[in-house]
């Protein structure tokens, strides 16, 4: 489809000479193997159409872990070769991945070997961003930036991100690896209408180090749309026993919040998805909101979200008064 990128808009990234699109797609859940390859395969296809051109990995994602870069890896030299410079494709590493001292955390003996695994399943030669995936509170944090400058000056990344760092981490990182000549490109951090504490020092900081921002969670792994508002329907994230989200988490209380923003979000013409989407791109800093999906129809939703982002003082005093700051 040529007009893919009629429908999208594209964020400058920090102060990079990277765009992102605003609505990127994750493959945290339903593109592992205990998942269906066909359903992953169109949502790929369909989210490229509609110009998300970025697709976010990590070594983990699966289940089994490895299994979601294996199957892009399938999918991409199968269908999508071709498209490989439209596409900003980024992976992480960061948490458990193989047994023993070395595969977890940020050393850089970690970091290095995990990258030329995750290369090998996504039949890479590079990735367009690697991250740390986490802070690691005993690994030098100059151990862990050194670790991904190297990455960028042997080839196998472009750019290099953080996710989960905490505001002082972040600029003491940013600082590091600026004085390596890697610049750091981007943030991942958590924010919902549901989780807003990157709004307490976060924004500002990446604003100050002219770094960019990609949201994950953003619908809340699924609470911030109206699919739990009659009870856990089934095939949702909750009701999956492979799935992250777990059913006992989504309270009386939290559904009662989501009641009041589903209606906010009718008023304004939009679903509660979209509404929630966004609102966390409402923030000039912010430059993609990184969405999961289980279905091609939820990605067509979601990227719609972007044909009403405007939000009256009215609207955005309704939204914190159900989940203040
Ligand atoms: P979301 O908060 O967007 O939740 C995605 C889920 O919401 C989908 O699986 C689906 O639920 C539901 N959904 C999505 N769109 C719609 C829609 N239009 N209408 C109704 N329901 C919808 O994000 P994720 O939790 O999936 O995380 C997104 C990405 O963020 C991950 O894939 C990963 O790349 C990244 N991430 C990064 C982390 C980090 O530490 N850096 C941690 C976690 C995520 P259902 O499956 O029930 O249909």
């Amino acid at each position: 489809m040529s007009d893919r990128y009629e429908q999208m808009t594209y964020r400058r990234c920090g102060r990079s000479g990277l765009k992102l699109p605003a609505i990127s797609l994750g493959l945290w859940n339903n593109f592992g193997h205990k998942d269906d390859f066909g359903v992953a395969r169109s949502m790929i296809h369909t989210a490229f159409d509609h110009g998300i051109t970025h697709f976010d990995l990590a070594n983990n994602y699966g289940p089994p872990p490895g299994s979601a870069e294996e199957n892009f890896g399938k999918i991409l030299s199968g269908d999508l070769a071709a498209y490989r410079d439209e596409m900003v494709i980024s992976s992480k590493a960061g948490y458990t991945m193989w047994p023993g001292p070395y595969g977890d955390w940020g050393s850089r003996k970690y970091l290095l070997a995990s990258l030329d695994q995750s290369l090998k399943r996504m039949k890479l030669d590079y990735v367009d961003i690697f991250y740390s995936h986490r802070p690691d509170p005993e690994t030098p944090l100059e151990e862990t930036m050194s670790a991904l400058d190297s990455i960028v000056r042997q080839g196998k990344a472009l750019y290099v991100g953080i996710s989960s760092y905490n505001p002082e981490q972040t600029a003491a990182a940013a600082t590091i690896l600026r004085e390596l000549g890697t610049p750091c490109l981007i943030h991942q951090p958590s924010y919902s209408i549901f989780n807003r504490r990157i709004e307490k020092g976060l924004l500002q900081t990446l604003d100050e180090q002219g770094m960019g921002c990609i949201a994950f969670c953003p619908l809340d792994q699924g609470v911030l749309t109206d699919k739990y508002l009659q009870g856990v329907p089934e095939g949702s994230r909750a009701a999956k026993a492979h799935g992250t989200l777990n059913a006992r988490n989504i309270s009386e209380e939290k559904l009662a919040k989501v009641a009041q923003l589903n209606s906010i979000a009718h008023k304004r013409g939009q679903s509660l998805a979209q509404m929630a989407l966004a609102w966390v791109l409402r923030h000039g800093g912010m430059t993609s909101a990184l969405i999961g999906a289980s279905k091609p129809e939820q990605i067509i939703d979601s990227a719609a979200s972007l044909q009403n982002l405007e939000f009256s003082a009215a609207e955005l005093a309704a939204i914190d008064e159900v989940a203040p700051l």
